[in-house]
């Protein structure tokens, strides 16, 4: 064991890894590091957190530090404001440089790490920031932006480094949900949280798990089992997407699998947009739709949160996303655009209300998704979900529907979508399942009035033009009642998927 004159922090903040792990790399060839997590009781009061997404951050430092024990290194883990911790380990032990990944995080991280930044200037130390993906931080054009992701993706992943043994400070306890006044968040069928976890995943996903990804990824009822379920993993930065690539191109090549690894792509995509406008979260990418005046019906909210606006499919994928903390692409797609289109909530909000409810919540892909499924991007054509249809596509048997809305067991399976059709509606609606809060065809027609006149404001197809040319245009979600919006040809590099 070293006790050095000198050390360096290396600062773990979403990427809880030993493995592919850049910034950790360079630390590490470098010198003893004391490796740090920070919990921040700030940052977990912020209204996309909550106490899921922390039990799963948990468990993972759990493994974490059993990973860094075994290299002679345990994870220090600490409590409180980042600044504050950093300062007090400078005072006790000569830090006079910092290591850590470059985050693509909400404004509250970026806000964090420019006080960070300030306080690395005015303390001495160096702060080496690396990134940990495909995202450019500073792009100034998109030319070539895929062509490097795509070679960072394809290269190898990173094994390992080897640590120093180091006598470093006290390891500090792993904070409780409770303890950092998290509220409390029943979620019955949670993921865990550990990297071996992210690992037996992927290992039994690429075996065989994915076959009938791509006909089954929309259909709740097979989704969790065809899924990769990597998503929260990747999230918190257990595994990279580097690492699942790799794995990936090494299986036997299919088309579930070329789809998967399609989808994968697109993280670095929506990241690298968030990198690009950290106002993401608030601030629609086309001004034009700033303007747009939320009018919520009265129950919306509330009917939204307990899963019951009357509208089965929908109130079936809350109810599961309730319990389990994860819903396929399609579904989640579905309810944003039911929260903003048919129920009338900001999109915001709807995209708060959803990202406490994911353990996998990723910024940078959750805002963009939720973005274009509001239809605020003006890239992206407007599309109004129509969730009898859907239903009726994605759980044409009723089986997942019914496992999560048991009062509708009476409902003949022709009516299961909309019982208010059924001519026991009278015995059941309004009694032990709701009337729908809202007639879908009139919400549906409302809303694209309400949407199309952002863009009737004069200059609205040059602003999209602009933002597409900065802002690689995503694909079409299918499933969803298509209006399109005139727009520019699509530039070079534009990426297509196979969905
Ligand atoms: C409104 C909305 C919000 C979303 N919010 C999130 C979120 O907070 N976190 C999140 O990880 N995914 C989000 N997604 C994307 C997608 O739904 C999830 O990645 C996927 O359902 C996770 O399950 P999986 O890991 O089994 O996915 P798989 O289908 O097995 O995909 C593997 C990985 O590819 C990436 N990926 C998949 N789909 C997308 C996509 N559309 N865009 C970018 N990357 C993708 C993810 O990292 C995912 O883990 C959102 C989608 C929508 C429509």
């Amino acid at each position: 064991m070293t006790t050095p004159a000198s050390l360096a922090i290396f600062w773990f903040k979403r990427d809880l890894r030993l493995q592919d792990n850049a910034a950790l790399a360079l630390a590490a060839a470098q010198g003893p590091i004391l490796p740090l997590y920070i919990a921040e009781p700030e940052l977990w009061q912020q209204p996309d957190t909550a106490a899921r997404q922390w039990e799963f951050v948990s468990e993972t430092l759990q493994d974490l530090r059993a990973d860094l024990a075994a290299a002679g290194q345990p994870l220090v883990v600490r409590v409180g404001e980042a600044v504050t911790v950093l300062e007090t380990l400078r005072r006790a032990h000569g830090v006079t440089r910092m290591f850590s990944q470059q985050e693509t995080g909400t404004g509250w991280t970026y806000a964090r790490d420019r006080t960070v930044a300030a306080w690395a200037r005015g303390s001495g130390v160096e702060w080496v920031e690396l990134p940990q993906g495909g995202v450019i931080r500073g792009l100034q054009n998109r030319a070539g932006w895929s062509a490097r992701r795509e070679r960072f993706l394809t290269s190898p992943p990173l094994p390992a480094p080897a640590l120093v043994p180091l006598a470093g400070p006290e390891p500090g306890v792993i904070p409780t949900a409770r303890s950092l006044r998290l509220t409390e968040d029943p979620c019955r069928h949670r993921q865990q949280g550990g990297r071996s976890r992210g690992i037996a995943l992927m290992e039994s996903f690429l075996a065989g798990r994915h076959r009938g990804y791509r006909s089954g990824m929309a259909q709740p009822a097979l989704a969790e089992r065809v899924c990769s379920r990597l998503s929260p993993h990747l999230a918190v930065g257990a595994i990279s997407a580097r690492e699942v690539a790799a794995a990936t191109a090494e299986a036997d090549r299919n088309s579930d699998l070329l789809s998967f690894a399609n989808r994968l792509r697109r993280r670095d995509l929506f990241l690298q947009r968030l990198e690009d406008a950290p106002e993401l979260d608030h601030r629609p990418l086309h001004p034009a739709f700033a303007s747009l005046l939320p009018t919520p019906l009265p129950t919306a909210r509330t009917a939204w949160e307990a899963g019951e606006t009357g509208l089965p499919f929908v109130d079936a994928c809350l109810r599961y996303l309730n319990a389990t903390g994860w819903l396929g692409f399609r579904p989640r797609g579905m309810l944003v655009s039911v929260g903003c289109h048919l129920l009338g909530l900001d999109w915001r909000e709807v995209g708060g209300l959803l990202a406490r409810r994911f353990t996998d919540y990723e910024p940078g892909i959750h805002w963009s998704e939720v973005q274009i499924h509001a239809g605020v991007t003006g890239i992206d054509a407007l599309r109004i979900a129509d969730p009898v249809r859907l239903g009726r596509m994605l759980d044409g048997a009723g089986s997942f529907t019914r496992r999560w809305l048991p009062e509708l067991a009476a409902v003949p399976d022709a009516l299961l979508h909309e019982p208010w059709r059924w001519e026991g509606a009278r015995s059941l609606l309004g009694r032990r399942y709701p009337e729908p809060v809202t007639d879908p065809a009139v919400a549906t027609r409302a809303a694209r009035a309400t949407f199309a006149q952002p863009r009737r404001q004069p200059g609205f197809a040059q602003v999209a033009e602009e933002i597409s040319l900065r802002t690689p245009p995503a694909r079409r979600p299918s499933g969803a009642t298509v209006r399109r919006a005139a727009r520019p040809p699509a530039p070079e590099g534009q990426l297509s998927f196979d969905f």
